[in-house]
């Protein structure tokens, strides 16, 4: 199954993405955390990336679709990958079409995470990241047992030099500027479905669930 979750910062696409992954058994790959593996490494790539994301900026997109297209080559991919935070501009868009065509192959899904953009600052500024396996939680939406400590690996939580209340707000108007449009583009495609993203994160993932059960 090869797979796209939509949806604005803080909709819970990376919360989902992880179930979904271990559900379905395909590849989780999310082009935020490959940015981030990238800045802790102290490599080329994140050097070229952090000015933007601490800015709330989009990457360029050459230098997005290129490490996407590497990505979903591999190996590990040939049975379906689910992309997280890719594409996020038309241009990604189009160009995911054109590399998936060359290689013959076709999306299945585009599911669009819907969340009123009121919960969206709140959410992202409560989210905490683990340093050791990146799991996601949010200090009062889904805390972990013992604060600060990651329950699936015991690693350290941390939050993102991009989640403070003004690099989100930005975040969102660079959604609503330039990933807005990829909703109507996958529409027209046949391919999108709308969830609702403000239910429980159990509800929210039995909804997707159901979705791409229906879809084989
Ligand atoms: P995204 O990848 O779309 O930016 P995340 O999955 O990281 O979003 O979720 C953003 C924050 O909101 C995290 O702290 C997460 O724990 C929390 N969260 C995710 N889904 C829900 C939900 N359905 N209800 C409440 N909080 C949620
Ligand atoms: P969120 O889901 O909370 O917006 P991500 O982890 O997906 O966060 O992305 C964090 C940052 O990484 C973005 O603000 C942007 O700077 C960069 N980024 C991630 N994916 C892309 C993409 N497809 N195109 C351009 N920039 C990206
Ligand atoms: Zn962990």
């Amino acid at each position: 199954m090869r797979l796209i979750l939509l949806g604005p910062p803080g909709a819970g696409k990376g919360t989902q993405a992880t179930s979904i992954a271990t559900e379905f058994n395909i590849p989780h790959i999310s082009t935020g955390d490959i940015f981030r593996y990238n800045i802790k490494e102290g490599t080329e790539l994140g050097k070229k990336a952090k000015s933007f994301m601490d800015q709330g900026l989009l990457v360029p997109d050459e230098v997005v679709v290129e490490i996407v297209e590497d990505r979903i080559k591999q190996e590990d991919c040939e049975k379906g990958f689910l992309l997280d935070g890719f594409p996020r501009t038309v241009p990604q868009a189009v160009a995911l079409d054109e590399v998936m065509n060359k290689m013959g192959v076709s999306l299945d899904k585009v599911i669009n995470i819907q969340v009123d953009k009121n919960i969206l600052v709140e959410r992202a500024v409560g989210r905490r990241i683990c340093k050791g396996c990146s799991a996601t939680y949010h200090i009062q939406f889904n805390p972990s047992a013992t604060e600060g400590i990651c329950d699936k690996c015991g690693g350290n939580l941390y939050q993102r030099d991009d989640d403070n209340e003004a690099t989100v707000t930005t975040r969102i108007d660079v959604y609503l500027n330039e990933t807005l449009p990829l909703i109507e583009y996958y529409e027209n495609k046949d391919k999108l479905t709308v969830i609702d993203g403000q239910q429980h994160i159990d509800k929210v993932f039995e909804d997707i669930v159901n979705v791409l059960r229906s879809e084989k």
